[in-house]
């Protein structure tokens, strides 16, 4: 192992060199991929030196998602005491599923449930899991919502047409997760939302009403903290109130920005968030932890056991359920994603995790400013988002991004909302500074005026 160690070592340290030289990598076409790296394998094996210097090279061809210029999703840049947590949970490998296996790491995973159910109020017989990503914890969260509104489901399969309301804004997981559920697309309302993007509550009382009267069973509230586009958030406390009203599962839907759960400045944007009977948080996402990092938490465990909880004698042979995580989640065998927060968390503390946040925040409002303060800049999105979206110029924005793509300037996507389309610079990555923010207008105007006497022309 050593000597794999020792290349890695070489192969990381060209990687942070080559992040800083070249930011972002040169785009190689998906059909000349293959004359471009040498991916194929085959029946004989290669010596070590031609191996090392095929892998540097597929590792420096990667595009680049920690380095200054990657804004295109809602992840990004490197908390190094996170990246160690990872590293480690690889060396141990350990799978998650029993005590016997897995031992402190159980803890570790427990502890950060623990403090993460504190932060939301969720009282003494909260639960949680860690599940693949944020599809996966709306998936678990639209199962214990499913079985709880009807208990026959488990051993009987679904009987009654069930309806699930998200608003039109929500992330798409939600339909897909419907028909793993066996509930069907066509049994998703889609609420529409208002101009920031927020549910419009009233619509979906309506919708409820209506099902009820249609001979459907409502069961479940999908609410979001952070839309995918707009990053808006919808208010929890009126949906928890329809919630209740109507004795409907809440889960509150926090992949994207849930992490404001650790910001005294930013948790009233989930105010309303105990509420909810499940909530979940991509760790992955705002606390620039290395993929995958997701919690579902919820606030009756009883729902995660009665959902999840499946004997098996071969694997559960030591200690008591509450420390055999594997009768909590939804799959058999997996992966320790809890070490890497653990070890961010521990290090810095709460307020280490609540200064990424804030930092984030403070970089949106630094290109808000910006945006704003320039009138050749139209703003799309509202304050309190770390998704920024803007038209520059009144240049096409899919044009835009594509182009800076293509030239290897910056990856920035686009996105659309209530008919208009723009730019969206996502300011997840919390080890930027304001300059780097600035640096991302200044290469994006150097490319657009490029493009404007071209736009003009026509
Ligand atoms: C990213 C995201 C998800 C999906 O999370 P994955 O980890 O990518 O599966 C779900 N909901 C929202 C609001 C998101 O932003």
């Amino acid at each position: 192992m050593e000597k794999e160690l020792k290349i890695f070592s070489e192969i990381v340290e060209s990687l942070l060199k080559d992040e800083v030289a070249n930011p972002v990598s040169e785009v190689i076409p998906a059909e000349a991929l293959h004359s471009k790296v040498d991916i194929r394998l085959s029946e004989k094996g290669i010596p070590d030196d031609t191996f090392n210097k095929v892998l540097t090279e597929v590792v420096l061809k990667t595009p680049k998602t920690s380095s200054k210029y990657f804004f295109n999703q809602l992840f990004g840049g490197r908390q190094p005491k996170a990246v160690l947590g990872e590293l480690l949970s690889v060396m141990l490998n350990n799978s998650m599923y029993t005590y016997k296996v897995a031992g402190p790491q159980v803890g570790i995973e427990k502890e950060i449930i623990r403090k993460s159910c504190e932060l939301i109020n969720y009282g003494d017989n909260y639960g949680g899991t860690f599940a693949a990503g944020g599809s996966m914890s709306n998936f678990m969260a639209m199962l214990m919502a499913r079985d709880r509104a009807d208990e026959t489901v488990i051993s009987g399969g679904l009987r009654h047409k069930m309806t699930a309301y998200t608003s039109a804004d929500s992330h798409y997981s939600i339909p897909k997760n419907a028909v793993f559920a066996g509930i069907g697309r066509e049994q998703v309302r889609f609420i529409p939302s208002d101009n920031n993007g927020v549910m419009k509550v009233t619509l979906l009382e309506e919708a409820i009403k209506k099902d009820v009267a249609d001979g459907y069973k409502p069961f479940f509230i999908n609410a979001t903290a952070g839309t995918t586009v707009l990053g808006s958030f919808d208010s929890v406390n009126p949906i928890a109130d329809i919630s209740d009203k109507y004795g409907l599962w809440l889960h509150l839907d926090g992949a994207y920005c849930g992490s404001v759960i650790f910001s005294k400045k930013y948790k009233h944007l989930v105010d309303g968030v105990h509420r909810a009977d499940s909530f979940n948080y991509n760790a992955h996402k705002m606390l620039g932890v290395p993929l995958s990092c997701s919690l579902l938490l919820v606030k009756e465990k009883k729902h995660l056991n009665d959902s999840f909880a499946k004997d098996a004698s071969y694997l559960y042979q030591t200690d008591a359920d509450d420390f055999n995580l594997g009768k909590t989640s939804l799959q058999c065998g997996r992966r320790n994603d809890g070490l890497k927060l653990w070890t961010l968390w521990k290090s810095v503390g709460t307020e280490g995790l609540e200064a990424i946040v804030d930092n984030q925040f403070a970089l949106a409002d630094t290109a808000r400013d910006y945006i704003r303060s320039n009138p050749d800049y139209q703003l799309y999105s509202y304050d309190d988002s770390i998704s920024i979206c803007f038209n520059y110029k009144g240049l096409d924005p899919e044009v835009l991004c594509t182009r800076l793509y293509e030239k290897n300037k910056l990856l920035v996507g686009f996105g659309s909302f209530h008919g208009d389309t723009f730019v969206r610079l996502v300011t997840i990555n919390a080890t930027n500074n304001t300059e780097d923010i600035l640096n991302f207008f200044k290469e994006l105007e150097a490319e657009a005026d490029l493009m404007v006497p071209a736009a003009m022309a026509t």
